[in-house]
């Protein structure tokens, strides 16, 4: 019998554990060493933004397994603070330093899986020490501790997923917190329009955004940002992003990508056919371009563990192209999206069409209905789906994981309009939302409807097309865009004779819906009609710059129109 292969694996959470337990749970004999730098194995990254906020009340609760459970369950030799220092590749050893004794061992390996994950990315600026970053159970110690020393003001730099998850915890402590931002808006992977909506949130909530800023100075308990504005922040904490942390795969030669990570194929194998990476720090197949891309996701390292353990099994399987799904909360708003946005395609100068909606997540009639902002691009010339975003309340998430499921199983946007949704008045809408856009689609793609975008309103009306609003007096009277005819949709076939027949119209509501109906109305009367997308709410998040104002008719409530009639 030939002796047991040896697998080792370096970085003890979210790649490297699953490698672990499921190369186990296919091999009984393989001999499996996970070395990890820290002090704990296999805890939950994912859950420590809400142990600082109190919502995980017992730090034990963070901490999935230990060294003792999984050696028990699964006979794996885990090495906690332990530290792989260097590959040498063609005698097929790591060398591993025993933190605590400085000892060296060096360990001959037939497979050799990567998961050391991604490192907090710390901006330079005098003073930054003092900021605290988060990303495993000693950095969370140090900020629970520095919570419970009650500190009254914090600077989260940083609006990304880890910066909102981290203000609404400090939030939550009763500590006023700023958000602090480079770019202009919050959340990167959202568009503009949809980013708006997350910053009106937390504006309503309390949390002070400072966009379109960097830290340049942190004091003793200030913050000093680059438009010369100080800042109060007793705790500042870096959450600007991470880097790939490939110090030891550069080192031994293997082969990166321009940002750092560890170049795969789709089983997962480095520029070694001997060695593997996953996680955060191997880069993955984009599914719309094909390039390969870092996508820092539990989900994706998760998956990818499974499979490469699979891969060293001996099966044939090959890892699917990434879509980048994610979704975060933040004080009751739900924040999903999948595939790219309108600023990647753009920047890739790749042609796209837009859908904006704006529907409820379950029947309007239905109590405690919520509204949410979707977005869908789509490829005009194929009708292949190319992203989604959605904003909102409940149902959010629900909404974009069909969405993910449906672009990777090869479902066209027009298609999704045919979708068999489970429904109830709590749950949905006789329409799903994801029924609707893909309606929008349909229209749109057959060419039964045009529409334009918020921001091509401008350039269209300097052209001479006359923007006509279709919504009620009272909703009229709160707010209105600048220069439009109103006639409601109601009365818009007694009133033809108002409209001009010589200049392009571009008809707007609320959100699209009965925008939708008089442009049909229109067109058949021989008008040249088009549809704002996403209506005037889409319009003004758009094209509004500041976070204090905010919409009179709040994401929680549905606005006239948001259903199709018969849902
Ligand atoms: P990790 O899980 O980070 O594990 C890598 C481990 O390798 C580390 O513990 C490190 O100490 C160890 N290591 C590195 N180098 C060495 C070495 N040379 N020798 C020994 N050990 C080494 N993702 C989501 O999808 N949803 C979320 O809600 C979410 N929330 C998050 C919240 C926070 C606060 C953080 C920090 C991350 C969050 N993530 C989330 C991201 C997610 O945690 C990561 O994508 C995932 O953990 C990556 O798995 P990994 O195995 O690549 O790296």
């Amino acid at each position: 019998m030939s002796a047991p292969r040896t697998v080792v694996i370096v970085g003890g959470v979210a790649g490297g554990m699953s490698t672990a337990t499921r190369l186990r749970r296919n091999d009984e004999h393989a001999r499996i060493i996970v070395v990890e730098r820290g002090e704990h194995v296999s805890f939950a990254n994912c859950g420590l933004p809400y142990y600082v906020g109190g919502v995980i009340a017992e730090r034990d609760e963070l901490l999935l397994q230990t060294p003792e459970s999984i050696h028990e369950r699964f006979d794996v030799d885990v090495r906690v603070r332990t530290e792989a220092t260097s590959i040498d590749r063609d005698a097929r050893t790591i060398t591993l330093r025993d933190l605590a004794s400085g000892e060296d061992e060096v360990v001959t390996y037939d497979a050799l899986v990567l998961s050391p994950g991604a490192s907090p990315f710390v901006p330079p600026a005098p003073g930054i020490e003092r900021a605290l970053t988060l990303r495993d159970v000693s950095d969370v110690d140090r900020m629970a501790a520095a919570v419970v020393a009650g500190p009254s003001s914090a600077a989260v730099l940083g609006g990304g997923f880890i910066g909102l998850e981290m203000a609404e915890n400090l939030h939550r402590r009763g500590i006023a917190v700023t958000i602090v931002e480079l770019a202009d808006q919050v959340l990167a992977p959202l568009d503009p329009e949809l980013a708006q909506v997350v910053a009106d949130h937390l504006v309503a909530h309390g949390i002070e955004l400072r966009l379109g800023v960097s830290a340049v100075a942190i004091g003793d308990n200030t913050v000093e940002l680059s438009d010369g504005a100080t800042i109060p922040a007793d705790l500042v904490v870096a959450a600007i992003g991470v880097r790939p942390e490939t110090a030891l795969a550069k080192d031994c030669g293997l082969e990166l990508d321009a940002r750092g990570g560890i170049l795969v194929d789709d089983h997962q194998r480095a520029s070694d056919p001997n060695i593997f990476a996953v996680g955060d720090a191997a880069t993955k197949r984009d599914a719309i371009s094909g390039d390969p891309v870092l996508v820092p996701l539990a989900q994706t390292a998760n998956r990818h563990g499974r499979l490469v353990a699979d891969v060293i099994a001996g099966r044939d399987v090959a890892s699917q192209p990434v879509l980048g799904t994610a979704v975060v909360g933040v004080l009751g708003l739900t924040i999903a999206l999948t595939g790219w946005n309108e600023k990647r395609l753009v920047a890739a100068n790749r042609p796209h069409r837009i859908i904006h909606t704006h529907p409820t997540d379950h029947a309007g009639y239905y109590p405690g209905a919520n509204g949410m902002a979707l977005k869908l691009l789509v490829d005009p010339a194929t009708d292949r789906i190319l992203g989604a975003q959605g904003v909102g309340g409940n149902g959010v998430d629900k909404r974009i994981d069909v969405i993910a499921t449906a672009m990777r199983g090869g479902i066209t946007a027009s298609g999704l309009a045919d979708l068999e949704l489970a429904y109830a008045p709590q749950f949905g809408s006789a329409k799903d939302p994801v029924n609707m856009l893909g309606f929008v689609a349909d229209n749109l793609a057959s060419g039964a409807i045009r529409s334009i975008q918020w921001h091509e309103l401008e350039a269209h009306v300097a052209n001479g097309a006359l923007v006509l609003d279709v919504r009620t007096d009272r909703e009229r009277a709160e707010k209105s865009i600048p220069g439009s005819t109103h006639i409601p949709v109601d009365e818009l076939r007694d009133r033809l004779d108002e409209l001009p027949r010589d200049r392009e119209l571009i008809v707007h509501c609320a959100v699209g819906v009965r925008a939708n109906v008089a442009v049909r109305l229109l067109s058949h009367e021989g008008f040249d009609a088009v549809n704002l997308d996403g209506g005037y709410r889409t319009w003004n998040a758009g094209t509004r710059k500041d976070t204090t104002w905010r919409e009179p008719s709040s994401l929680a409530q549905a606005s006239p129109g948001t259903q199709p009639p018969s849902a």
